[in-house]
């Protein structure tokens, strides 16, 4: 998955609202409006469940509350009773679903008794979670955690997160934590300490110290919290993280440091070496479309617009959605179909891009390179005449066998619209969707 976002690389928090947050935010500079900024990306990134990241951090010697995951009712009353019966004098019931702002959702409720844990975890479990990240839609709450709560002094905020300006890791912190994040980060960026981790050198306990400091921790917590961002970035780096944020990080009435919310996602370029961590991925909670489109290699993102494009390679997708929005459009996705698509591959990508119902009209915008035009043209056909394709389709179509692609569209009798440059075809596709009715 990719994700551009102008201050930093975060799905929990910091992350442009744009297409449900999921999705792109477009920042190559062509929309005239658009102020020149940094982007920020998080290619490829898998989620995880909080209760999963806290399991993986715990290994690492985090502080986390006790608890445990429950995916019934039944499960949820056993882990609060035994929760009780340990001694905790409250516990925590946890909406887990892939997004953050569960607390203002209504998805995180405090129990002080058995009977009103079971409570909560009824009215939690099942409930269409509706948050800043999930969207109008909400998320489906399928499974629980349940926590001894913690007694909350402060709560602040701990994150590392890659700068692809610097190339480098940097590990944030802020003294404003348990709130939106991003909030902070738009109003108040002064209030987030950063240190900058110089790769061949690692995270150093003197930067750990600064931070703890400038928490304003007291002189009784800077120890435990050295150990504690230490083992942070010791996790971050083990697991090929691309993130992990902790938020709220909380210090407790008798001096305690705990992770009481945790995220991690993982590149997903590294997961052939970590096993144990591909296999903690729940589908369940990524969009089906999404889910079906990585069965076949397909770098697809769902978005909420009009135009489906497909298109090869990254960049010129991106410009791709630039260019529908400067033409007046909205994208429906994000899709790279790679260099080397296979006529298999496009008759899936078709597949997926028409089973989106809000799509009124297809932009393909294809430079042949490895995948030569012509080849590409043949798919194209082929699968246009195999789901008899009713909505219209645009495309743009340069470099090798460009000549004989055009010829094999032509002959096939069907109805396709050639723009003879990007702009032209962004222009063909705009006004055929508002045809259609987008
Ligand atoms: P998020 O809203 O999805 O980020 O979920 P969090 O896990 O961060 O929980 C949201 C808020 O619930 C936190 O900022 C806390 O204020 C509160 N909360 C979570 N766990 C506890 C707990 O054990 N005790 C208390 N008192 N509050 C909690
Ligand atoms: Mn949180």
């Amino acid at each position: 998955m990719l994700a551009v976002c102008p201050l930093f690389a975060q799905q929990d928090s910091i992350c442009l609202p744009l297409a449900r947050h999921r999705g792109l935010a477009i920042h190559s500079g062509l929309h005239p409006n658009s102020q020149p900024q940094r982007t920020w990306a998080v290619p490829n990134s898998m989620k995880i469940h909080e209760y999963q990241a806290k399991e993986i951090l715990a290994k690492y010697g985090v502080a986390v509350p006790r608890g445990e995951v429950a995916n019934t009712l039944e499960e949820a009353s056993t882990v609060a009773r035994k929760l009780f019966a340990e001694g905790a004098s409250g516990v925590v019931v946890k909406a887990q679903i892939h997004a953050g702002g569960r607390g203002k959702g209504g998805g995180v409720k405090v129990a002080r008794t058995r009977e009103d844990a079971e409570l909560h975890a009824k009215n939690i479990l099942g409930m269409q979670l509706i948050t800043h990240q999930t969207g109008p839609q909400g998320q489906k709450v399928q499974r629980l955690l349940i926590e001894e709560t913690a007694d909350i002094d402060r709560e602040l905020y701990l994150g590392i997160v890659l700068d692809r300006a610097t190339g480098k890791l940097v590990f944030m912190a802020s003294q404003a934590g348990g709130m939106e994040i991003e909030e902070v980060a738009a109003h108040t960026p002064e209030a987030i300490f950063k240190e900058t981790i110089d790769p061949a050198i690692g995270f150093g306990a003197w930067q750990a110290r600064k931070l703890a400091f400038a928490l304003g921790l007291k002189a009784s917590q800077i120890n435990q919290a050295v150990v504690f961002l230490q083992s942070l970035y010791k996790a971050f780096m083990d697991t090929d993280a691309s993130l992990v944020e902790i938020n709220p990080f909380i210090t407790t009435k008798n001096d305690k440091l705990f992770a009481l919310d945790a995220k991690i996602t993982f590149d997903d370029n590294a997961l052939f070496r970590h096993a144990d961590i591909k296999a903690l991925r729940d589908t369940a909670e990524e969009d089906p479309l999404e889910v079906e489109a990585s069965k076949y290699a397909l770098n697809y993102i769902k978005l909420d617009g009009s135009i489906a494009c497909m298109v090869n390679g990254a960049g010129l997708a991106m410009a791709t959605m630039d260019i529908i929005q400067y033409a007046g459009g909205s994208p429906a996705n994000f899709l790279d179909v790679g260099g080397g698509a296979t006529q298999e591959q496009i008759e899936h990508a078709f597949e997926i891009l028409l089973s989106d119902s809000n799509v009124k009209a297809i932009f393909i915008n294809i430079f042949g390179g490895i995948l030569r035009v012509d080849r590409l043209a043949t798919g194209v056909v082929a699968a246009a005449r195999k789901l008899s394709v009713k909505v219209p389709i645009v495309l743009r179509l340069e470099g090798t066998n460009v000549e004989e692609g055009r010829q094999i569209l032509k002959d096939s009798g069907l109805d396709f619209q050639v723009g003879e440059t990007m702009k032209d075809a962004a222009d063909l596709v705009v006004a055929a969707a508002a045809k259609a009715g987008a």
